[in-house]
């Protein structure tokens, strides 16, 4: 075992504790997240759950963990229900745009894809999607038929909870109870085929008019979207793996689902530590699409989102949601955007600061047990607010040597600066100057910026405003002013 390994707790939501990690295999991780449903362009609060779980993957990595990392996309079985009518998302925005199913999760993969490399996620182990596991779907639903646990109605198939109550325990993860679950439900679903009202869905009987339809034992139809997650986890990470994860909305019902269904089906809870990242809100109230109070990663690159007067660049909204844990809540706002930006600016000068400053023959601090306090910080739940504290105590001392106040040894300052700059860059995915280094990218935005004035003095819009864009896909801001063009 790596000597960075072993000390790790994460905070389980099946027990609602801190407990130490131990992984299943040692020195492997399987971790399974569940993914965006495309059939809209993600929204920052998407984003900031694929970040945080980004960054546990990061640091899994770090400590040395090999770790497969597995996050579904969701292109089929997640259904609305609107004024008594069930509908599969991605075929209602089809229907709606009268194009085909595939157009859609397509288009909005795109998009998703282009969002992950503007906010510097690493791309998991396998990205599995819903659609291309229909027969693994469908096997598992035979399973929990066979088991006892599922019955099929006029060509829908549903989970049974009670039965299944009656050898597990349904509300493990959301500490619900089934009896309380009853006033929730019982309205929403008093149009289906249900022997109970907290019974679920495994597979959906086609409607008339569903663009996406797939063939099964039990006639055309859709499979619920819960089942989704429950094939793919199990085909890509086994019947037990080590991490689950996903938003808190998700821990009910689809999470308690999932638990549900790999216990009727294979008879064990599919994971050992389920973990549970916390919402981004807009006013205390939790960002969502059907609110209609979200705003899109880009917006508030390109500065225009009208929640805020200025543009900020990828890496400091990174930062500002890295200086909350990501079980906590938090609600953007342009005070706390602008002190992550000056505080990622102090960072990045401080890491800038190693390269040039002097060395000594002494250490005249700790230097070992500040970069301890990097790793004890994110083995206690992966907590980035206490290690950024903690980069920040390493900045104050860089500071103090440069001022000749402190004082380091080549060793030390060489080891510090490979740490700081390991937790910086790989594990909060922070690219600080001396990281992406804007001197090397200043000569390419010269002649680029060049371009687009020759454009845009030839009243040749298109291609200077394709040359903004393009440039704000990849985290660049180009702003026009009166003294000239500038670019952050
Ligand atoms: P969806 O595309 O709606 O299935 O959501 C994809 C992921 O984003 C899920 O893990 C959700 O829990 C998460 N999510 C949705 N809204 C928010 C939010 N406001 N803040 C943080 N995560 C969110
Ligand atoms: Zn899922």
């Amino acid at each position: 075992m790596n000597s960075r390994q072993g000390k790790l707790s994460i905070y389980n939501s099946l027990s609602g504790q801190k407990e130490h990690f131990e992984p299943i295999h040692d020195g492997r991780v399987g971790m399974y997240v569940c993914g965006p449903t495309l059939y809209s362009e993600p929204h920052m609060g998407n984003m900031r759950t694929f970040m945080n779980f980004d960054m546990i993957y990061r640091y899994l990595l770090h400590v040395g963990y090999q770790v497969k990392y597995v996050r579904n996309i969701t292109d089929a079985g997640h259904i609305t229900n609107s004024a008594g009518n069930t509908e599969d998302n991605i075929g209602k925005a089809a229907r709606l745009e009268q194009v085909q199913s595939l157009e859609i999760v397509y288009k909005f993969n795109v998009k998703f894809q282009e969002l992950q490399r503007l906010y510097n996620l690493l791309s998991p182990s396998i990205e599995p999607t819903a659609t291309q596991h229909i027969q693994e779907q469908i096997e598992h639903i035979e399973q929990i038929i066979a088991n006892g646990f599922a019955y099929v109605v006029n060509g829908s198939v549903y989970f049974d909870v009670r039965k299944y109550s009656e050898k597990f325990e349904y509300g493990i993860l959301s500490g619900r109870k089934v009896d309380e679950l009853a006033e929730e439900t019982r309205s929403l679903n008093a149009q289906d085929d249900k022997r109970f009202f907290a019974d679920f869905a495994l597979w959906k009987k086609a409607n008339s008019d569903d663009m996406q339809v797939w063939r099964s034992p039990w006639g055309d139809g859709n499979p619920g979207w819960h089942i989704e997650c429950t094939a793919m986890s199990t085909k890509y990470l086994g019947s037990h793996f080590d991490i689950h994860g996903g938003g808190m909305d998700l821990k009910f019902p689809h999470h308690e689902d999932e638990i549900a269904q790999n216990c009727g089906s294979l008879g064990c809870n599919p994971a050992k530590y389920w973990m549970h990242a916390n919402m981004l809100n807009v006013n205390g109230q939790k960002m969502s699409k059907s609110l209609g109070n979200y705003f899109l990663p880009k917006e508030i690159v390109e500065g225009t989102t009208t929640l805020f007067t200025k543009p900020f660049s990828p890496d400091v909204i990174r930062f500002c949601m890295m200086q909350a844990h990501y079980r906590s809540n938090l609600d953007l706002s342009e005070d706390s955007l602008s002190a992550a930006e000056k505080g990622f600016a102090r960072l990045s000068d401080a890491l800038d600061l190693t390269e040039k400053i002097n060395v000594g023959t002494i250490s005249s601090f700790d230097v070992h047990a500040l970069v301890d306090s990097f790793y004890v910080a994110m083995d206690d739940d992966f907590n980035t607010p206490i290690l950024i504290a903690a980069l920040f105590d390493a900045v104050r001392f860089v500071n103090l040597i440069n001022d000749g106040k402190e004082t380091i040894t080549t060793s030390d300052l060489t080891f510090l600066c490979n740490e700081m700059n390991g937790f910086v860059q790989d594990v909060l995915g922070l690219n600080t100057r001396s990281g992406n280094s804007d001197s090397k990218l200043a000569p390419v935005m010269g002649l680029v910026l060049e371009l687009r004035q020759h454009a845009r003095e030839n009243k040749d819009w298109t291609t200077s405003d394709r040359i903004r864009d393009g440039l704000a896909a990849a985290g660049i801001v180009v702003k026009d002013g009166k003294d000239g063009t500038s670019w952050s």
